[in-house]
C-alpha cells in the first residue's frame, strides 16, 4: 500500500527580551546557574505574576507575520503538571483563547507552492532546565539531577502548525523558513543548540489519496534541521511497516536517537484533560485592541518579501538575485551592510551570489565561517572595478578574504597580487612574447586574427595573471600591426 505522511509541528521559539516573562529577571543564555532568578520564577508562595508588555509586543509581530487573526481578547491558563524544573507545578500558557489563530506560511517544495495553516500562536513561559548527572546526560541512568532556574520563566511563544505538511522535506523546508522570518523580525536569536527554537514533529501516515487522520506519534525536540528531516522519515517507515504488518499505531512520544537512527516508544502521550487547565486568576486577559495591533503592524520590521522587491525596485535587481539574498536575514544584512561601502548593487550581488555563497557552501557552513567583512568586501569591489587587481585575481583575493579574515589591501601587498596596468611594462612583456612566437606572428599577419588570444595568454601567464586585459589587447594589436 502506498503511504501519504501527515505532519503538524509545533515550534517553541524563547523570545530575546530583556527580562522574563513574568518577573524582572533578565533573560541570558549559560552562566553561572541559578543566578538570575527570584521568587517569581522560583515559585515562593505568594509571589505574583505581571506580564512582560515586550514579549507580548512580540507575540504581537509573530502573529501578524503568519497572517494571524488577531482576537481583541485571550487569557492566560494554569496547565497543571508535575516535573522538577516546573516549581510552581504548573506552567502558564494560554489554552482555548490564544492570542492569533488562523494564520498560514507560503513555502516552495520542489518548485511547489504550498501553503501551510497555522492553527494558533500563543504566549508561555519556559521552564527550568534540569541536569542530570552521572549518566549520558539523560535522565535513565543519571545518579542525581540538578536545576538551574535561569531559564525558568523566560518569554516563550509556542507556534502550532495544522496537519498539513506532507514530507519530511517539506517540515525542515518549513521550519527553516519560519526561523528566517523570526529572526527578521527580531524577536528571538533562533539558536537551535542552545534551544531557542524547538520543534516537536507529530507525524502519521494515510492511505494514498485518502483524507482522513490517522494515529500520530510525537517526536519531541528536534534540535536541527538534518535531525527533523531524519527522524520523520525515520517514523513514518516505522509506522508505514507497522500498519501494513497488520499492527496499529499508538498515540504517543517517540525518541528519536540520531546516532544509531533508530526511533523508540517513549511514554503514552497526555491528552489535554489530563493537564487540568483553567484560567489563571493572577492575571488580567490580554486585550489586544485594534489600537495595539495597529501599533505594532506599522512598526514591524522590513520583512523578507518587502525586502526582495525593494531590492529589485530601488536596486534594479533581477528577481531572482533579490529572492537568493533575502533566503536568510544574515545574508540581505550582508549584502546591505556591503552596499553601504560600494554602490554598484548589481556587483555586489554577483559577488555574493556567486563567491561568497560559493566559498560557504564548500565549507559546508553558514555566513559566521566567512571571516570577511562587509565594509571589506566592498573594498575588494572598489578595487576589482577599478582595475587595481584583475577579475580573476579578485576571486583569488576574495576566496582568501573569506578564510583568513584579512584585508584585500593585506592579501595584494603580500602576495604581489596588484593588477599591472603600467604601459612600458606591459609593453616589454608584450614586445619579448611577439619576439618568441615568430610562427604565431607570421599567422596573425596573414589574416588569423584568433591568434590574437593566443599573445593574450601568454602574457597572462608572464604576469600570473595580473596584468590589466584591455591594455594588453590593445597594446599587442598595435605591435603585431607592426
Ligand atoms: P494534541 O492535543 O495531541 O497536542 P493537537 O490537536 O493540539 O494535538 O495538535 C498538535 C499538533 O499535531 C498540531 O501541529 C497538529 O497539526 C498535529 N496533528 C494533529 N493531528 C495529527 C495527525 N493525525 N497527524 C499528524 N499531525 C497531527
Ligand atoms: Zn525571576
Ligand atoms: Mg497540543
Amino acid at each position: 500500500m502506498d503511504f501519504e505522511p501527515v505532519i503538524g509541528l509545533e515550534i517553541h521559539v524563547e523570545l530575546s527580551t530583556e527580562s522574563k516573562m513574568f518577573c524582572g529577571c533578565r533573560v541570558k543564555f549559560g552562566g553561572e546557574p541559578n543566578a538570575r532568578c527570584c521568587p517569581v520564577c522560583m515559585a515562593h508562595p505568594g509571589a505574583l505574576p505581571v506580564a512582560n508588555e515586550k514579549a507580548i509586543e512580540y507575540l504581537a509581530r509573530i502573529g501578524l507575520a503568519l497572517n494571524c487573526s488577531i482576537p481583541e481578547r485571550s487569557i492566560f491558563h494554569r496547565k497543571n503538571y508535575f516535573y522538577p524544573d516546573l516549581p510552581k507545578g504548573y506552567q502558564i500558557s494560554q489554552y482555548d483563547r490564544p492570542f492569533a489563530v488562523d494564520g498560514r506560511l507560503e513555502i516552495v517544495v520542489d518548485d511547489e507552492q504550498l501553503t501551510v495553516g497555522i492553527e494558533r500562536v500563543h504566549m508561555e513561559e519556559d521552564t527550568a532546565k534540569n541536569i542530570h548527572a552521572g549518566g549520558g546526560g539523560r535522565i535513565a541512568g543519571a545518579v542525581y539531577s540538578l536545576i538551574d532556574f535561569n531559564r525558568s520563566g523566560t518569554p516563550l511563544v509556542e507556534i502550532v502548525t495544522r496537519p498539513e505538511i506532507h514530507s519530511p522535506q517539506a517540515a525542515r523546508t518549513f521550519l527553516n523558513k519560519l526561523k528566517n522570518l523570526l529572526k527578521y523580525l527580531d524577536v528571538s536569536d533562533c539558536n537551535m543548540e542552545e534551544g531557542s527554537l524547538r520543534c516537536d514533529a507529530n507525524v502519521s501516515v494515510r492511505p494514498a489519496g485518502s483524507s482522513g487522520l490517522g494515529v500520530k506519534t510525537e517526536l519531541k525536540n528536534m534540535n536541527s534541521f538534518k535531525h527533523l528531516e531524519k527522524g520523520l522519515a525515520m517514523e513514518i517507515e516505522r509506522q508505514a511497516q507497522l500498519i501494513e504488518s497488520g499492527g496499529q499505531v499508538v498515540q504517543q512520544t517517540v525518541h528519536f536517537d540520531f546516532a544509531t537512527g533508530e526511533v523508540t516508544p517513549m511514554r503514552s502521550k497526555e491528552f489535554a484533560h489530563d493537564y487540568r487547565y483553567f484560567p489563571e486568576p493572577d492575571l488580567v486577559p490580554l486585550a489586544a485592541g485594534s489600537d495595539f495591533v495597529e501599533k505594532i503592524r506599522a512598526a514591524m520590521p522590513e520583512l523578507p518579501d518587502a525586502r526582495a522587491a525593494r531590492y529589485v525596485n530601488d536596486l534594479g535587481l533581477p528577481a531572482y538575485n533579490s529572492e537568493v539574498l533575502t533566503s536568510s536575514r544574515e545574508l540581505s544584512d550582508f549584502f546591505e551592510a556591503t552596499l553601504a561601502h560600494f554602490d554598484d548593487a548589481r556587483m555586489a550581488s554577483n559577488w555574493i551570489m556567486g563567491e561568497l555563497l560559493g566559498y560557504i557552501n564548500a565549507a559546508g557552513g553558514d555566513l559566521a565561517s566567512c571571516r570577511m567583512a562587509p565594509a571589506e568586501m566592498g573594498k575588494l569591489l572598489a578595487m576589482i572595478r577599478s582595475g587595481a587587481v584583475s577579475n580573476a585575481v579578485g576571486k583569488e583575493v576574495f576566496a582568501e578574504m573569506c578564510k583568513t579574515g584579512q584585508t584585500a589591501g593585506e592579501i595584494v601587498a603580500a602576495k604581489g597580487l596588484a593588477q599591472i596596468s603600467d604601459e612600458p611594462e606591459l609593453a616589454a612583456i608584450a614586445g619579448r612574447v611577439i619576439a618568441s612566437n615568430p610562427a604565431q606572428v607570421e599567422q596573425f599577419r596573414a589574416g588569423k586574427e584568433r591568434v590574437l588570444g593566443f599573445f593574450v595568454g601568454q602574457v597572462m601567464k608572464e604576469t600570473k595573471g595580473r596584468a590589466n586585459p584591455q591594455a594588453v589587447n590593445r597594446i599587442l594589436k598595435e605591435k603585431l600591426a607592426g
